[in-house]
């Protein structure tokens, strides 16, 4: 089946919002096994708007639109695209209860114009809308299937999940299943290195691996009946990979490496405090993106000046003035002041330079120290960073749950620290 995605809308053209649906809609489409060869985006002109659907049916059998179901005269999309089978618009009485419903939920009045958003094309499927007032469309007919959703994501989103995905995955023989494997430290060349023999011989599943911010990421795609089948093909595989990988490969699946580092925190009960200079409270808010981390989470500090880092840590004088505050030195006492003062078994810390000024020959920009007091010990990490301001301070942070994930890991496990271990 080739299908085409049609968001209509000239807030997306005039760049006001993102498309975020026709990524949405095309990554779902692709796991199902359905090739997207168009996305169009049109706004909303009913004369452009004819021409694109019409241009739309001529080359694909699914047509898939967001946007322009709204009850205001400029929402076009249902009256427009539904002109190619010519059945005409009756009113859905489900529809209608709940929009009603909706309308007295919100004590507000519904208005003749909001009526028009319970007629459908007859014979349709509708797609009934828990999260608004537009219901979703499904027509077939002439060989083609149109399917239409509102624009918010919040609302299409759960309405492609319960009424289209089942519809298409009935007309599908063969669904794509994938997999993301996640690996911190090792680059790309490296990890396709490792993999090469796997790679080689992929058939199904097949093995891609690309970058993405300071991770690589491996996808494995099985192409199989059902999940079930699929998840079969895609296991031994999986597993060959960890294996080659070990503690590189940190996760599967959608999440970050904050997430995981949160999750072993509760896990083994531990309790972690932050002191933060160049990631300023990221590190911190990361943990407080995890529900229930504050079992583990004690405390953060962003202690940003060198008087902070004094005061709040007790880092000596003299060991700024003669490291300075971005030194190993410097991560170092923050470490253990943050960890000693707020009773936490783990404390964490960062110091860098982010940039664009303050770099020197010696310490250019990008140049970042972390400190880790780890039940009594503490260890210090030099990590050269490249990139603008934002990409450094994002890329501290993750580097810093990331080596706090293989402390903890290589306390169960021990085997070749690379890191120097300050005493
Ligand atoms: P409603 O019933 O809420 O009026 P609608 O179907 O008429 O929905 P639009 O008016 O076209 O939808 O868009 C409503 C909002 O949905 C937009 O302001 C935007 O926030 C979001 N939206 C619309 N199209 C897209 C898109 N392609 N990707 C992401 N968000 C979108």
């Amino acid at each position: 089946m080739e299908a085409e995605i049609l968001a209509v809308g000239t807030e997306i053209l005039l760049g006001d919002i993102l498309n975020t649906n026709a990524q949405y809609l095309s990554k779902q489409l692709a796991s199902l096994g359905i090739d997207v060869h168009f996305q169009t985006v049109v706004g909303d002109n009913e004369k452009r708007l004819t021409e694109a659907v019409n241009l739309a049916f001529s080359r694909a059998d699914l047509i898939i639109t967001s946007g322009g179901l709204g009850p205001t005269e400029d929402d076009l999309t249902k009256e427009t695209c539904t002109r190619y089978f010519g059945e005409p618009l009756v009113e859905d009485q489900k529809a209608m209860e709940m929009m009603e419903e909706f309308f007295q939920g919100l004590k507000r009045t519904m208005t003749d114009n909001n009526k028009k958003q319970a007629m459908v094309p007859r014979g349709c499927t509708v797609m009934y809308n828990e999260n608004g007032t537009a219901p979703g469309i499904i027509q077939e007919g002439k060989g083609k299937i149109l399917m239409m959703f509102p624009g918010p994501p919040r609302e299409l989103i759960p309405m492609f999940e319960t009424y289209a995905k089942p519809y298409l995955a009935a007309k599908q023989d063969q669904i794509f299943v994938s997999r993301v494997l996640r690996i911190s430290k090792v680059g790309e060349s490296e990890v396709e290195h490792l993999l090469q023999d796997i790679i080689d011989r992929q058939t199904n599943p097949t093995i891609a691996t690309y970058v993405k911010r300071f991770e690589v990421i491996i996808r494995l795609t099985a192409k199989a009946k059902n999940e079930q089948e699929a998840n079969r093909l895609i296991d031994p595989v999986a597993e060959e990979i960890h294996e080659r990988l070990g503690i590189n490969l940190y996760a599967e699946g959608e999440t970050s490496v904050a997430e995981v580092v949160s999750k072993m925190l509760l896990e083994r009960k531990e309790t972690i405090a932050v002191a933060e200079s160049l990631t300023g409270g990221m590190v911190a808010s990361a943990l407080v993106d995890y529900p229930g981390i504050s079992a583990s989470f004690l405390e953060g500090a962003v202690t940003y000046s060198n008087e902070a880092k004094m005061r709040r840590l007790g880092v000596k004088e003299e060991t700024l003035q003669k490291y300075g505050a971005v030194s190993a030195q410097t991560a170092a006492e923050m470490a253990i002041g943050i960890a000693k003062t707020s009773g936490a078994g783990i404390g964490l810390s960062t110091t860098g330079i982010a940039g664009p000024g303050g770099g020197s020959a010696e310490k250019p920009v990008g140049t970042v120290y972390l400190g880790l007091w780890y039940h009594g010990k503490v260890k210090t990490k030099l990590v050269p960073l490249v990139g603008n301001r934002e990409r450094i301070r994002i890329r501290a942070m993750e580097a810093a749950f990331d080596w706090l994930r293989r402390t903890m890991l290589r306390e169960e496990a021990p085997q070749g620290e690379e890191e120097k271990a300050n005493g």
